[in-house]
């Protein structure tokens, strides 16, 4: 089931899909013959100004989506549609400009930021590429606002990467991301590589971009405490499938699928006189090349049914806007009372 869109919507992943061929080149999803689905039927929307967080295990398969909508990875099957426009069928020089729109800020700012290049040479290529800035000096003046946009001085342009600290190195990544105006940015766990310290900096700048400049969010975490600061809604995956999404006041408040319950009951809890009881899994999540038939979570849920091992729940809505792919979720009474 394709979770409620709108013509409102700046995006819309209609049963979207990736199998890789080779078990051994990236990870997860299922397939009986060595392919590993990496990401499964994704259906969901995102609003114009939005950020949507997708959480879940490592591996789960939420940095393969997260490339997928940008077509960093060509999807195996289903649909993007970015203002309406389906970008996977997109030939490469639309998909090229289709990129000015649609940008990403990676996990590790090192990784990602050549080590040759000086700043000032790292953020100006986008401009130079979508000819944003055409003279040498322009490019420079344009550099330097970003600098101050992100909070780095200007007399940084001229150095490399390996002068900066990780969260300096993140700024400058986002500030290559941000210089070409995107409406939609694919953030991969932007801050899970920085000193906790550093975590909240980049949080806060990453919103008051968005304030200004009011593009939407593809917040990919794992750390369920800043995405409850920073998300608007947020999905949840599991083993290449999202099990949950809903907006985030409901589904941290009353999490309808019992995976998302499980995570949550981990995560730190701000307010003490909430302290929920931790949920301890059973088991490994299964091997990607062997997902469990039925719903693939029945072999570590608590509350698993003999149904549940053949029969494989679609996303329902459960609640207003609250969607959950479990046989036995009921509705949300936070949701339910408007
Ligand atoms: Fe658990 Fe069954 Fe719901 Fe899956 S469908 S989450 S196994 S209760």
């Amino acid at each position: 089931m394709i979770e409620m869109s709108s013509v409102d919507d700046l995006l819309t992943v209609k049963d979207l899909g990736k199998t890789f061929s080779d078990a051994g080149r990236l990870s997860f999803g299922s397939s009986s013959s060595g392919s590993v689905r990496a990401v499964d039927g994704a259906s969901f929307s995102v609003k114009p100004g939005e950020t949507l967080a997708l959480v879940g295990e490592s591996g789960c398969g939420k940095s393969t989506l997260g490339r997928l909508l940008l077509r960093l990875i060509q999807p195996t099957d289903g649909e993007v549609l970015f203002e309406g426009r389906d970008i996977t069928a997109l030939g490469a020089a639309e998909m090229r400009m289709m990129r000015a729109r649609m940008q990403m800020v990676f996990q590790d700012p090192y990784g990602s930021l050549s080590p040759r290049r000086s700043i000032a040479q790292i953020i100006s290529e986008p401009l130079e590429v979508f000819g944003l800035a055409k003279s040498s000096r322009e490019r420079r003046e344009r550099v330097a606002e970003l600098l101050v946009q992100v909070g780095l001085s200007p007399s940084f342009m001229d150095r490399y990467p390996r002068q900066f600290s990780g969260g300096q190195r993140q700024r400058i990544g986002i500030a290559r991301a941000i210089s070409v105006n995107p409406q939609f940015i694919v953030a991969d766990e932007p801050v899970s590589a920085l000193d906790v310290s550093v975590q909240a900096q980049i949080v806060n700048l990453l919103q008051d971009l968005q304030a200004e400049r009011k593009f939407s969010y593809l917040f990919i975490a794992h750390d369920l405490a800043v995405v409850r600061h920073i998300a608007d809604r947020v999905a949840v995956m599991y083993l290449g499938r999202i099990v949950e999404i809903g907006p985030k006041k409901s589904v941290y408040a009353l999490p309808q699928h019992p995976y998302t319950q499980a995570l949550l009951s981990a995560a730190p809890e701000p307010d003490p006189d909430r302290k929920a009881n931790r949920i301890v899994l059973q088991g490994d999540v299964p091997s990607p090349s062997r997902v469990p038939p039925g719903c693939s979570f029945h072999t570590r849920c608590p509350i698993a049914k003999d149904i549940c091992k053949v029969d494989r729940p679609a996303l329902r809505e459960v609640s207003p806007n609250q969607f959950s792919a479990c046989h036995f979720a009921t509705p949300n009474p936070l949701t339910q009372a408007g």
